[in-house]
């Protein structure tokens, strides 16, 4: 299996759009190095996991092609990981030639109604016919391209259950855990009372090793290695495992090589916009 991170920035990228602090300048004169885009990744150009406004930017620079794509999971109607309004584009004259005619859009009732407003106005008949949107909760299960795909519930916010998701295919799974901050008890139950085992562990850190304390919402380092002992002591990972951490807001300075260090002091691998991993 096959993780190409997109995008790893937090919902206002890095740098940030409107900001001017140090950190965002810095990345600015660094160019296309620091940058980092809205998170976005791709698991072996089957399945696109969330879809930021960035997903265009990300076709052009990555060499996706989106209409190839079929399966699309959305963790939350936030807008760095929903932004509907790009869906009406997809048909009509807009494109042709598309790989695979329909897209199945799998999300929780918030992104429905995200993308029922977002495309209110601009989405055509024929355009709406190759889209079909599954309104998922915590723990379903479904089949897509061949692999097994569960729900399960992030702690992000209490305005709808965001959900992470557990990817599994030919002996390999990968557990999404982005957007959350430290989930519930149940969540590492469920994975282990399901015998599932994680390859690769990919890692909302957020707040990184930033001066901030973590807000329930999001997770740093700190979090990062507490559901790291949490997996181990339930069983749901091996020795071998990965971890890889993701999303990073630009208030902890998310400078490529300073992260990257920090990260594998930890046994972690920082991603950043382009990376590929395989397990
Ligand atoms: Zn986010
Ligand atoms: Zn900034
Ligand atoms: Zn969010």
């Amino acid at each position: 299996m096959k993780i190409t991170y997109l995008g790893t920035a937090a919902a206002e990228g890095f740098p940030a759009v409107f900001c001017n602090c140090s950190h965002c300048l810095a990345a600015r004169r660094a160019l296309a190095y620091e940058r980092r885009t809205r998170s976005q990744a791709l698991i072996d150009d089957a399945l696109l996991v969330d879809f930021p406004p960035d997903s265009y930017l990300h076709a052009l620079a990555f060499g996706v092609d989106l209409s190839a794509v079929a399966t699309l999971l959305v963790t939350h109607s936030h807008t760095d990981h929903f932004y509907a309004q790009e869906f009406v584009n997809r048909g009509y004259k807009f494109a042709s030639g598309i790989k695979r005619p329909v897209l199945d859009i799998y999300g929780n009732a918030e992104v429905r109604s995200v993308f029922e407003e977002g495309t209110r106005r601009e989405l055509r008949a024929e355009v709406a016919a190759g889209l079909r949107f599954h309104t998922i909760a915590p723990y379903a299960s479904f089949c897509a391209e061949g692999y097994e795909i569960v729900a399960l519930p992030a702690a992000h916010t209490p305005k709808e259950q965001a959900l992470l998701y557990a990817v599994s295919r030919g002996g390999k799974t990968l557990l999404y855990m982005n957007d959350t901050g430290l989930p519930k008890e149940e969540f590492y139950v469920f994975l282990a009372e399901r015998g599932i085992r994680a390859d690769l562990v990919s890692l909302d850190c957020t707040q990184a090793d930033g001066p901030k304390s973590s807000s329930g919402r999001h997770m740093g380092f700190v979090e990062n290695e507490l559901v790291r002992d949490t997996l181990h002591r339930y069983a749901i990972v091996r020795e071998n495992t990965k971890y890889v951490v993701t999303h990073f807001s630009h208030n902890s300075a998310p400078f490529r090589d300073r992260l990257a260090s920090e990260a594998k002091a930890r046994g972690f691998v920082a991603a950043y916009d382009g990376l590929t991993v395989e397990v």
